[in-house]
């Protein structure tokens, strides 16, 4: 018999991308997140190379929010066995099968792009034991799963409300909180039994800047659980979310007085919205002066419209916009 409910770790340990933790008691077994590594080619042909684990053998996979470091081999699991349910929240529902479809079809792309010596050059400055993987260019880039395979894992996918117990088939429960992170983001507390007591692991996922202007406040849970799964990505930082708007308005106001143009690559689910309320909040402002802003990006916009569905994750200011009849965004 375990002496404790087993937590391993089989990715973002030591490391930030491919999110894989698999949580075990004596009579049931779940796994959060099975997401991507993302970077060098070297790291990315690991996604290929699933983790040792009994899929068949899950009673669910939980998903803490739709990055694909988080999400993105999701689409691997009905070909790797798996036939349970994936349980996310209910923004996260509404964005996991479109976020599965562009992955596979990014997956297809860059194989056409490899084989018509089109993929795009790059090469890597850091960190230093990475610099050599330049050369891995030359490493056709793997399918992880197709079309199809997204459809069929998407059917899987059960959304369940924030803050309340949902009974899983082998006993353990479960139960969202809201992540200040990302819409439909969320921390996974799961409840199991074991050794005759009620245990609770709490499995953070990406967590804020808490300080942010679009999202309400990170959700903890009422009592402490006996373990604590945490992301640290940035946690030797301070991130001021203040310092940053000071400098973002800076900058535009500058781009408008003196004719600039400005480009920022950003996460579709994320910065995308965060701009995006910014640069509504200038607009008001009539800081913009006919300056023309453009996202060029589906998911992005899909990302916005969701959060406008879901009211009850935004802030209190973006939130009483929402009710006035306004967007935020
Ligand atoms: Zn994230």
């Amino acid at each position: 018999m375990m002496q404790s409910p087993k937590v391993t770790l089989f990715g973002a340990a030591g490391e930030v991308t491919g999110s894989c933790t698999l949580v075990e008691s004596e009579f049931s077994r779940v796994l959060v997140d099975f997401g991507m590594f993302q970077g060098a080619p070297e790291q990315e042909l690991r996604n290929a190379d699933p983790p040792p684990i009994d899929f068949a053998k899950l009673d669910a996979v939980v998903l803490t929010h739709a990055h694909v470091d988080h999400c993105g081999r999701l689409g691997m699991l009905s070909r790797l066995g798996f036939n349970g349910p994936i349980i996310v929240s209910d923004a996260t529902s509404e964005i996991l099968p479109r976020v599965l479809r562009s992955s596979a079809t990014l997956q297809f792309v860059r194989v056409e792009e490899h084989g018509a010596g089109t993929a795009p050059s790059f090469e890597v400055l850091e960190p230093a034991h990475l610099m050599q993987s330049s050369r891995a260019r030359d490493v056709p880039p793997v399918v992880l799963f197709g079309h199809r395979d997204a459809d069929r894992v998407a059917k899987m996918v059960r959304a369940i409300p924030w803050s309340a117990w949902h009974e899983l088939p082998g006993g353990m429960r479960v139960r969202l909180h809201h992540a200040c992170h990302v819409v439909g983001a969320a921390s996974v507390e799961l409840e199991l039994e074991h050794g005759g007591a009620r245990r609770r692991v709490l499995c953070s996922g990406d967590i804020g800047p808490f300080d942010n202007p679009l999202l309400a406040a990170h959700q903890w849970p009422e009592r402490a659980p006996d373990l604590v799964v945490m992301e640290c990505t940035n946690g030797h930082r301070s991130l001021r979310e203040k310092d940053a708007v000071r400098t973002f308005d800076a900058v535009v106001h500058d781009a408008v007085a003196n004719g600039r143009r400005l480009l920022f690559p950003v996460f579709a689910l994320g910065r995308a919205q965060q701009l995006q309320q910014h640069f509504a909040r200038l607009s008001r402002d009539g800081a913009l002066d006919g300056f023309q802003v453009y996202l060029d990006s589906g998911m992005a916009v899909h990302g916005a419209t969701v959060l406008e569905r879901h009211p009850r994750l935004l802030a209190p200011g973006p939130q009483r916009m929402m009710l006035r009849g306004e967007s935020p965004l």
